[in-house]
């Protein structure tokens, strides 16, 4: 029996454009062909467990081996194998409607994963790393003939009786002059190791280019084919009983129940040898309305520097598919670590499919929705324990309800404030905390914070001293998350807290009256104008409490986000660059050192009385710098 034929695309150089075309990845033609394998070992177990095969199924195989000298690459199995006409159905007749739409298509795909997925070009891949593929297959199929299909990468393919003598199919890949490099142990195991380490079916890989037959006797005692990794040797003559390189029921396969703490921290260690352990996880496990499992780590990240996307893997049945989880992970977990395997996303994502699909939307919120009950568990359950770990939660917290406002809605009941005292209060807390003393005149809740607990130290002070509370927003993501809660929060506005004096801070009806006189208070204001000199700096003379400092330099808050909005901006934001900083000097009128100033003896000893009292100001603050700090020493020195 020997039959040609021809494959039913109508373009004759169509694998030259495929294997030039999909070069980049064509490592996938791997992931490919032992997925291929690993359907045909389920396949004739699904056969077998219907009762629709009778025959025994043999310890489920599947071998990968290669030959340096010859240049091939042999995957084979043990599964349910092909007939002739089989081979013809399902290998000769490409999926893909016409040459045409092929040639039209290919155009804009952006990677092989595209092309293949959208054409069903997954045995194809092959020829991207082949000039000529073999099949050797046996079909399971009462009185099938093995047969043998070659086809050399034209369209032209040849089909004849086989060799093979076992159910099952082995494809040798004859390796091209540009694919040399996969004839390398190293590079062959680097590539299973991405995409088949956790492979439902045994996964041997050696350098031997055929298995040799296991004596299926062992099977009729009806053991399970999970079973796999027990210590039934095949018996045959030289077989090298190569490594089990793949893990077949890795921890998102099974069910929570099952599972040990140190059962997920050993995952974790094998993922992400090098970080340290995760604060927590998630064991996803839903089949409706769409099929999806998994496990979700949250990292420990100690600041946003180290923060890494992309550490989550997708997986579709087990098969690994990429580790760019964008359009299925929210994209403020996308910080999260682990696995999601989904068989509803198929084997070759593209960006396109994805953002189309709806059952990926669908996965993207119930993801979203897991992660807010299981910190809504974590506080509930032992509300200590989440505060210790809040530094690292919040970060995730506080990202997701910036980002979206479903997740907000459901944080807000355990998101936390921290105060400069690290005390944490939820939002509920702290609106009742505060309402008493930091509600100003019109009703509006002031919270006041700082991102500088120690250049701030004298403005926390004073309020502290007024009973005020002070937040410690000193995160990078804490300047957006202040954004957020004046957004959500009714009637709450957020001061840092040196936007200004501090008995101004929360506008107030009970103003404090200055003890200096309409004259007093002009020719204050002169002489330090005069001393500061600084068309930056406005000077204003404030009746504060006695015992405030006697110089405050503040920025505004509205101004002063301007300018960090400047900054975040970059170059972008011209605009905004563009503002001067503007400070305001508030001179404590009812301090006793103003007072000494106002009766000093002449003008130079009244300036530099001054320029002293703004210097010390500038100097708690951290802003005296340069020749102005210099001849603040010296003048000190002075004055001593
Ligand atoms: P897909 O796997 O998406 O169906 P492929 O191009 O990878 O597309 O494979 C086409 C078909 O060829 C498969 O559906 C299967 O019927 C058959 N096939 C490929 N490899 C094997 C194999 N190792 N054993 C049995 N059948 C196979
Ligand atoms: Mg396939």
């Amino acid at each position: 029996m020997q039959e040609k034929g021809s494959i039913s695309i109508h373009t004759e150089n169509i694998f030259p454009i495929i294997k030039k075309f999909l070069y980049s990845d064509n490592e996938i033609f791997l992931r490919e062909l032992v997925s291929n394998a690993v359907d045909a070992v389920k396949k004739i177990q699904r056969l077998a467990a219907m009762g629709q095969y009778s025959g025994s199924v043999g310890e489920p195989q599947v071998n990968i081996s290669f030959d340096a000298d010859k240049k091939t690459i042999t995957i084979s199995d043990n599964g349910l194998g092909m007939t002739a006409e089989e081979i013809k159905k399902y290998i000769n007749q490409i999926a893909f409607s016409g040459a045409e739409e092929f040639v039209e298509k290919f155009k804009d795909a952006k990677d092989a994963n595209e092309l293949i997925g959208k054409f069903g070009l997954g045995f194809y891949s092959a020829f991207m790393v082949a000039d000529q593929v073999e099949i050797q297959t046996l079909s399971y199929q009462e009185g099938a003939e093995p047969a043998h299909w070659v086809c050399d990468g034209s369209t032209e393919f040849e089909i004849r009786e086989g060799s093979r003598t076992e159910r099952g199919t082995e494809i040798i890949l004859h390796i091209n002059k540009d694919s040399e490099e996969f004839l390398d142990k190293y590079k062959l195991q680097g590539i299973l190791d991405k995409y088949c380490k956790f492979l439902p079916v045994p996964i041997r890989f050696g350098t031997k280019p055929h298995y040799e037959s296991f004596d299926e006797a062992q099977d009729d005692n009806g053991e399970s084919f999970d079973d796999a990794h027990d210590d039934k040797k095949p018996k045959g003559k030289t077989v090298e009983v190569d490594n089990i390189i793949n893990e077949t029921n890795p921890i998102w396969t099974k069910t929570p129940t099952e599972l040990k703490d140190e059962d997920y921290l050993a995952f974790y260690r094998e993922l992400y040898p090098m970080s340290e352990d995760p604060l927590f996880w998630i064991h996803l496990n839903v089949d409706y309305p769409f099929n999806l499992t998994g496990v979700l780590y949250f990292p420990k990240v100690k600041n946003e520097f180290e923060l890494q996307r992309n550490k989550i893997k997708l997986f579709s049945r087990q098969v690994f598919i990429t580790d760019e989880v964008k359009d299925i992970v929210p994209e403020f977990l996308m910080l999260l670590h682990g696995v999601i395997d989904s068989p509803d996303i198929p084997l070759n994502v593209s960006r396109s499919f994805l953002q189309a699909d709806s059952n990926v939307k669908k996965i993207n919120s119930y993801i979203s929705r897991k992660v807010a009950d299981k910190l809504a568990d974590l506080y509930k359950q032992d509300r200590k324990a989440y505060e210790e770990k809040w530094q690292d939660i919040g970060l995730f917290v506080k990202y997701g309800m910036i980002s979206e406002d479903k997740f907000y809605d459901k944080a807000k009941d355990f998101a936390l404030l921290t105060n400069t005292k690290k005390e944490h209060y939820t939002l509920g807390e702290y609106k009742e905390k505060v309402a008493a003393l930091q509600t100003d005149k019109d009703g509006t809740a002031v919270y006041i914070y700082t991102n500088d607990p120690d250049k701030h130290d004298s403005f926390i002070q004073s309020a502290n001293r007024k009973g005020y509370d002070v937040l410690l927003m000193n995160s990078p993501i804490d300047s957006h998350f202040v954004h957020t809660l004046e957004r959500k929060l009714e009637k709450t506005s957020l001061k840092r807290v040196d936007a200004d004096v501090v008995d101004k801070l929360i506008t107030k009806d009970d103003n404090i009256p200055s003890v200096l006189t309409e004259d007093e208070t002009k020719k204050l204001k002169e002489i330090f104008e005069k001393a500061i000199h600084r068309p930056n700096m406005k000077v204003e003379i404030e009746g504060l409490s006695p015992d405030e400092l006697p110089v405050t330099v503040t920025m505004d808050e509205f101004m002063r986000r301007m300018k960090d909005m400047a900054q975040l901006g970059g170059g972008n934001m011209g605009f905004y660059g563009a503002i001067p900083d503007s400070y305001k000097v508030a001179i404590n009128g009812n301090h006793k050192l103003v007072s000494r100033i106002l009766k000093a003896g002449d003008e130079a000893q009244q300036t530099q009385l001054a320029k002293q009292a703004f210097d010390l100001a500038m100097i708690s603050q951290g802003m005296l710098t340069g020749a102005d700090l210099t001849e603040f020493v010296n003048r000190s020195i002075e004055l001593i």
